[in-house]
């Protein structure tokens, strides 16, 4: 039966220790460390994600605003704004929640942000960083799967590490961070042929591909480390992972489950990104 990484507790342990930083911030400085969000347009997940943020910040004394525009917003709006932030000392942090409405390019945006401010770690420079290792924050998913390993007393270095997905904010960070560790690394994806034969050697195995039941019990080793990364509503509303994890329970020595494991990081993640922003900027 495997170890169950509970998230949510490794989560709520980490916002403690950032809530008292963040107070020995404010009692120093005279202002807490602050957070900006822009949302464009009413997309529901787009709101109930920023208003979780929202309630994350004011949790653990970060001050944080919203900034609430019309979805069809121009462009040049959203950059000068986001140039408007840039140069407010009042603001550590920003974070514009994607997906942005279709005739917005999220590159042209995302680049915008500058460097020290982007506190989910997506504009270029920070991704260079983060392929060089040379990183002031990291891409919170990623990030907080690494806090899961590391806290769960979980070893990357010298294991055979398979992470499934590419995504820009997810499988490809991911795979430099355990690379970073010293972990053997392979990216699957939707081309890859065989996936059960990486699947299967995997000593650690990430997934982060979005189907739920996808990764069932024949596809991993016995005694593996398993983290869901996926997220998926099922049609009865209830929210599941890519993994079987009932099965996938019975073989491998640790598990993340959904909801519960790298969901609740991911959030806590941000939140250190700000408290780093705001002392790099202080
Ligand atoms: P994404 O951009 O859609 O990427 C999915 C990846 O899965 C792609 O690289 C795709 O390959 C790969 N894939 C699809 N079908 C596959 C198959 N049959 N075999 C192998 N690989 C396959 O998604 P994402 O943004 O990375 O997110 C992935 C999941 O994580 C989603 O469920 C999302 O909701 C969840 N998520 C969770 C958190 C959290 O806080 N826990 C944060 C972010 C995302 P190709 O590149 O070839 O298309």
């Amino acid at each position: 039966m495997a170890k169950i990484i509970d998230g949510k507790a490794i989560s709520a342990q980490i916002r403690e220790e950032i809530k008292e930083e963040v107070a020995e911030f404010t009692a120093k400085h005279g202002f807490a460390p602050s957070l900006t969000v822009v949302i464009v347009g009413e997309d529901p997940a787009s709101q109930v994600y920023v208003r979780n943020k929202h309630k994350a910040c004011e949790q653990v004394g970060i001050t944080s605003d919203i900034i609430s525009l019309p979805a069809d917003t121009p462009e040049d709006v959203l950059l000068s704004l986001i140039d408007r932030l840039n140069n407010d000392k009042a603001v550590n942090g920003i974070l514009v929640q994607l997906p942005l409405p279709k005739h917005i390019n999220e590159k042209n945006i995302i680049c915008r942000i500058s460097p020290q401010k982007d506190v989910d770690a997506f504009g270029y420079e920070n991704v260079g960083r983060i392929l060089t290792g040379d990183f002031d924050f990291l891409p919170c998913t990623p990030a907080g799967v690494m806090e899961l390993l590391h806290r769960s007393d979980i070893t990357v270095s010298g294991k055979d590490c398979v992470v499934i997905g590419r995504s820009n904010i997810v499988g490809k960070p991911m795979a430099a961070l355990l690379m970073h560790e010293n972990g053997t690394v392979t990216v699957c994806h939707s081309r890859t042929t065989d996936l059960c034969a990486h699947t299967k050697r995997a000593d650690i195995l990430v997934s982060s591909v979005g189907k739920p039941g996808f990764i069932t019990a024949d596809m991993i080793k016995e005694g593996a480390v398993v983290i869901d990364v996926g997220i998926n509503r099922l049609p009865d509303g209830k929210l599941t992972g890519d993994v079987d994890f009932d099965n996938c329970e019975e073989k491998a020595a640790a598990i993340t489950p959904v909801p519960g494991g790298v969901g609740p990081m991911t959030i806590t993640m941000l939140l250190k990104n700000t408290l780093t922003a705001a002392n790099k900027q202080n």
